[in-house]
């Protein structure tokens, strides 16, 4: 517990470190990452030896532009065990998969420390916002269920979980029972939670409002502050990494947590300007048994640029442009977050990849790319469970293909053919 404290310390007193001590910190860090990543870590390993990378790089920050860029799919195609560390693959116990717009999930195993550091580095972006001990956070979205923390149990920084997949009138339910004071979730679950019918959860108080995941639509946020006037605040973050950065407690964009990954915006191949939208390339800072060294996640955003009022030196940027996540629609109006569909679908074994499509309002086609045989039987269960507490009717094939070409950033795991509102 004091070594845990001691780190959150650490990590609260990184966020105001001049710019030149945490360029040092970066770059130490840095230097042990693509080190050890080279000795233990096979994918590194051969891809630095077949790009001629000398033994000690980076020595300085300029240096890490001679290190090769890596993407999703050659992380993939190299296998899980390659791209684990030889010497922490035994100790991993949590394994993540990556969501996102591809359709493709990417396996990524953490060891207890990295999961350590990713979940105090959260800690520490909710307490800038103001967390205070006896706050209720109440996450809609993804997690697992488990024990409390012995902090929870004397009923400080609780933080519970409704998973995505819930159906909307559960989660209502489940919110209105929980009353949280700092409520997460993505910005389509949101939607779906406030275009509920009579708005159920008017009477929720919540100080503030955290949206990850997607775009948060200006209408959205005009509907969460009309119902709850609340504060709300963009976090920024993706399954490989971990928390990328969290809105600044002024407002004045994400601030990157830069002690905890290093961010470059690329445009075509070189760095981006401020405020010039590029490409997000990132690398892990505390993840040592699957690290990602200059990997392009693929989000566009830009460096907002100039120090911020907040007192956190960490750079700001801009809230990343993805794309805008649209409900699944159905006649009567009723709406379904994709979210929801996406995660089931990932959550079953044997799909590799997928595409949902929304013809009309009452016929969806699920294009999947299955990995070894795909049944009847599973078939069902799964039409089954996406449609679980539905409007009734609705018609869901499934159309086994041989692959989905998912590059390019036009890309959509969920597409609708229906005329916009
Ligand atoms: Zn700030």
């Amino acid at each position: 517990m004091n070594g845990k404290l001691w780190s959150l310390a650490t990590l609260c007193r990184n966020r105001s470190l001049p710019p030149e001590r945490l360029e040092a910190l970066q770059l130490r860090k840095l230097r042990a990452v693509v080190e050890a990543a080279r000795r233990d870590v096979p994918f590194y390993r051969e891809l630095y030896a077949e790009a001629g990378v000398e033994p000690g790089m980076p020595r300085t920050m300029e240096d890490l532009q001679r290190l090769p860029l890596v993407a999703k799919p050659q992380m993939r195609a190299a296998g899980l065990q390659n791209a684990v560390s030889e010497r922490l693959a035994a100790q991993c116990r949590a394994t993540l998969r990556t969501s996102g717009t591809t359709g493709v999930p990417l396996a990524v195993p953490l060891s207890p420390e990295d999961a350590r550091i990713r979940s105090l580095v959260d800690f520490r972006g909710l307490l800038s916002l103001g967390f205070r001990p006896w706050d209720r956070l109440v996450t809609v979205g993804p997690g697992q269920g488990r024990a409390p923390a012995p902090h929870e149990r004397l009923g400080l920084f609780r933080a519970l979980v409704i998973r995505a997949e819930v159906h909307p009138e559960e989660q209502v339910r489940r919110l209105l029972r929980l009353r949280p004071d700092i409520l997460w979730c993505y910005p389509a679950e949101l939607r779906v939670l406030l275009e509920k019918a009579g708005h159920p959860l008017r009477e929720l108080k919540p100080r503030f409002l955290i949206v990850s995941s997607g775009v948060l639509e200006d209408q959205v946020r005009r509907m969460a502050e009309r119902e709850w006037g609340c504060e709300i605040f963009v976090s920024y973050a993706c399954m490989e990494t971990g928390r990328i950065a969290i809105e600044c407690p002024k407002h004045r964009g994400p601030h990157v947590n830069a002690d905890h990954v290093l961010l470059e915006i690329r445009n075509g191949d070189r760095a981006a300007k401020a405020g010039e939208t590029g490409e997000v390339v990132l690398t892990t800072l505390n993840q040592s048994a699957m690290p990602f060294i200059r990997y392009r996640l693929g989000d566009l955003t830009a460096w907002t640029g100039g120090a911020c009022t907040c007192g956190n030196t960490f750079p700001l940027i801009q809230a990343p442009e993805g794309r805008v996540d649209e409900a699944l629609r159905f006649a009567g109006g009723e709406r379904l977050s994709p979210t929801r569909f996406c995660f089931a679908l990932r959550a079953s074994d044997g799909i590799e990849q997928f595409q949902v499509i929304q013809e009309t309002l009452g016929w969806i086609r699920v294009l999947i790319v299955p990995e070894r045989s795909w049944s009847r039987a599973e078939e069902d269960g799964l039409r089954q469970r996406l449609l679980e507490g539905g409007p009734p009717g609705v018609r869901l094939d499934f159309e086994p293909v041989e692959r989905i070409d998912a590059t390019g950033r036009k890309f959509r795991s969920t597409v609708s053919k229906l005329p916009a509102e």
